[in-house]
């Protein structure tokens, strides 16, 4: 293991938290992603009724969500899986926001939609199967909108920060880092859920980062305690699928919480996001001088 952090991540300098690049606070309407507060964005995996879309974005603003996410855009396992409701969702979004204010994220799968995708939402999400994508980063980073990059399900650390570099090399200082589990030997879960990854990246960079427990394991019962992992291990927020009826979801309704499930999470979650407030991963002032002192 090197202990020189710099020179592991040396292809990405700029995402490097150091005494030039002091930590990034990624403005999103009326809030940033990376201050103080702790960030929920939560929503549905895909956008599939103006009913299922309203009564979720109601709902998870009431229980104290600031950013609503729903796919319009859908990578999917399966070609023959529903792929999303594409220009109908984007615009059943934008509809969300104005009756919630809260913000809105969606992902964008191709460099062709990026100019539709940010007319119609406050951040764009960059998919796992998507990240190491450099012409779609590069064509996302230019809308000037902040990036919800999410962490590629067989990246590395080295090579999601190389992503997150792309970006910020195009211009575009606003980039959320997003852990959501990756492939490892264990077949138990849908990913294995990297917590240590999460500190890590606190550690090293600049970048707020955000923790996707549901993707990370798939299994909606699981997903409150690795909520609780994500805030301990210091991340500046979640991102987290819920849906009015799971069980008839048209996409990833095994891990997604009803209203009741997402309530019970927020709840159960306060002492450990208090607990964040005071953890390694706040203490600045302290933090900077370790890693300069590597940087040598
Ligand atoms: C999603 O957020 O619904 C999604 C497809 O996530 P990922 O790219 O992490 O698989
Ligand atoms: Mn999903």
């Amino acid at each position: 293991m090197h202990d020189n952090w710099r020179q592991r991540f040396e292809e990405s300098p700029d995402v490097l938290l150091g005494a030039f690049n002091q930590r990034t606070r990624v403005p999103v309407r009326d809030f940033f992603v990376g201050g103080e507060e702790f960030i929920t964005i939560a929503g549905p995996c895909s956008v599939e009724t103006e009913s299922q879309l309203m009564a979720t974005a109601h709902h998870v603003r009431q229980a104290g969500a600031r950013v609503l996410r729903g796919g319009a855009f859908k990578p999917r396992s399966s070609p023959y899986a529903f792929q999303g409701l594409g220009i109908e969702g984007l615009k059943l979004l934008a509809r969300a926001r104005e009756a919630t204010g809260l913000a809105v994220v969606t992902e964008v799968m191709s460099e062709g939609d990026v100019a539709l995708v940010a007319e119609h939402a406050d951040i764009l999400q960059i998919g796992s199967r998507s990240m190491e994508n450099y012409a779609l980063l590069e064509a996302a980073a230019r809308s000037g909108r902040p990036i919800l990059l999410k962490r590629g399900m067989v990246a590395t650390i080295a090579d999601f920060l190389r992503s997150a570099q792309v970006i910020l090399d195009n211009g575009n200082p606003w980039v959320i880092l997003c852990e959501r589990g990756i492939r490892t030997f264990e077949t138990a879960m849908r990913n294995t859920f990297d917590a240590a990854g999460i500190a890590l990246l606190k550690h090293v960079t600049h970048l707020p980062v955000i923790a996707d427990p549901s993707h990370a394991c798939g299994y909606r019962e699981l997903v409150p305690a690795l909520a609780r992992i994500g805030a301990a291990a210091g991340a500046d927020g979640l991102i987290v699928e819920v849906h009015p009826d799971p069980d008839a979801a048209w996409s990833d309704g095994r891990q997604s919480l009803d209203f009741a499930g997402f309530d019970a999470m927020m709840a159960d979650l306060e002492p450990w996001v208090a607990v964040r407030a005071q953890g390694p991963g706040r203490h600045r002032a302290a933090e900077r001088p370790v890693l300069e002192a590597v940087a040598g």
